[in-house]
């Protein structure tokens, strides 16, 4: 019986997992410097803390997750995503008393989309939140932090960030008003997705990809033009502290991002290196969330990012195996042979025993795997209780016992 992955999900190995751990040991590093500690929580929860503060209009909500009963009727649902886990673990475990506090994570989310390159329907997230602040340096630290992070996963790409300001919920009730109205008067002109969407959402209109809506979305009113004057300075700040810490915006009008708990700032990093499946990195505001959620009535401001996407764009991870590999040229010798793996094993190095007990297959199997040394045990080795080493990096090759092997190998 042969059972295929379940389409959308993927299994990591070689390269992929190689370049996955790289992208996970750079974000703790970076997490740990900017003070952001490691919050982990289940990949399933209860349906309603994801269906409300989502959007119940949102695509998320709509069609892709991944919820069913269980056996005693609760509705549990997988997660689509990480901020509203992040905030139901810090309000259950009472972890926001002394604000701000600075979590991140990473792991699995579900969502029941299309596959194709870029998008799948296990894929893995990176999260940083900052809850308690509404400082807009929190605003310039977390896209700070992102932007070197980036630059850290993929030094040599050109990523680009979009920036807009969705301004308070109430500038933004008012907006959705007169978009729906405005859609509404040219509803002739717009796709039937569009049409769908004026009434209850009509801010998706304006990230649709349908070419059928741009010139209707092209002349919508802008948000920024219902922004108070108090946002507008913040919005200001926030963009001239980017570009002092030598960040380039772009500043992007119709970018609204897909979740509803947004407002004030939003972000995204974005590449035109994979397709249409091309944000990497994307965040925002989420003032009010925590509230909704049962928590107090403090701000936040968050991203996620993907790693797949990130993996997509990343060169391979050189890495030198650490492993010294073991030549035994015949099974008598596995006795002489136990003694060094012993011995290495318990100074903490890693040996690899491959059982092929032949050194032409031995060296290419050390080879292959990028071992740094290989340990011969044939006849001579055994009769004279010692071991003939080879550095496979440099060709020098001596003949060693227990009490003297470590200083070569070192
Ligand atoms: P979102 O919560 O939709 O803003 O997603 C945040 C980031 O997660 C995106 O910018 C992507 O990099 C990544 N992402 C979202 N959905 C998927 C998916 N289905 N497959 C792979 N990566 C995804």
């Amino acid at each position: 019986m042969k059972i295929n992955p379940v389409r959308g999900t993927h299994d990591l190995f070689g390269k992929n997992i190689k370049k996955f751990n790289k992208i996970i040991s750079d974000v703790k590093d970076i997490a740990y410097q900017f003070g952001f500690n490691e919050l982990v929580t289940p990949i399933f929860e209860s349906t309603a803390l994801f269906k409300k503060p989502l959007g119940e209009q949102s695509d998320v909500v709509l069609k892709e997750m991944y919820t069913f009963k269980d056996r005693n009727d609760d509705e549990i649902t997988l997660r689509p995503e990480y901020t509203t886990p992040m905030i139901r673990a810090a309000i259950s475990n009472g972890l926001l008393n002394n604000l701000p506090v600075k979590f991140f994570g990473t792991g699995q989310m579900f969502r029941r989309e299309r596959p194709q390159k870029g998008r799948y329907r296990q894929f893995n997230q990176i999260n940083f939140e900052n809850f308690g602040s509404n400082d807009s340096f929190a605003d310039v630290e977390i896209i700070n932090l992102a932007n070197l992070l980036i630059k850290k996963i993929l030094p040599n790409k050109k990523i680009k960030l979009h920036i807009n300001s969705l301004g308070t919920r109430e500038n933004l009730i008012n907006y959705k008003k007169t978009l729906s109205h405005y859609f509404n008067q040219n509803k002739n002109f717009l796709s039937s997705e569009s049409k769908d969407k004026i009434q209850l959402n009509p801010l998706r209109i304006l990230d649709s990809k349908n070419i059928e809506d741009k010139e209707v979305i092209d002349k919508a009113p802008v948000l920024i033009d219902f922004l108070s004057k108090e946002n507008l300075n913040e919005y200001e700040e926030i963009k001239k502290c980017l570009n002092d810490l030598d960040i380039t915006v772009y500043e992007n009008t119709s970018l609204v991002r897909g979740l509803d708990y947004y407002c004030n700032t939003v972000f995204e990093f974005k590449t035109n290196e994979i397709g249409s499946q091309d944000t990497l990195i994307g965040g925002g505001r989420y003032d009010g969330l925590i509230e909704v959620l049962g928590g107090k009535d403090i701000p936040g401001v968050g991203w996620a990012g993907g790693i797949e996407r990130m993996m997509l764009l990343m060169d391979d991870v050189q890495s030198q195996n650490q492993s010294i590999h073991l030549a035994i040229l015949n099974q008598n010798y596995k006795s002489h042979a136990f003694k060094i793996y012993d011995f290495l094993i318990k100074n903490n190095l890693s040996v690899f025993w491959n059982y092929k007990y032949n050194l032409k297959k031995s060296l290419s199997t050390a080879n292959e795997q990028k071992a740094k040394f290989i340990v011969i045990i044939g006849e001579d080795e055994n009769i004279n209780n010692h071991y003939t080493v080879k550095n496979l990096l440099n060709g020098e090759q001596k003949v060693k016992d227990l009490s003297n092997i470590m200083e070569f190998i070192k």
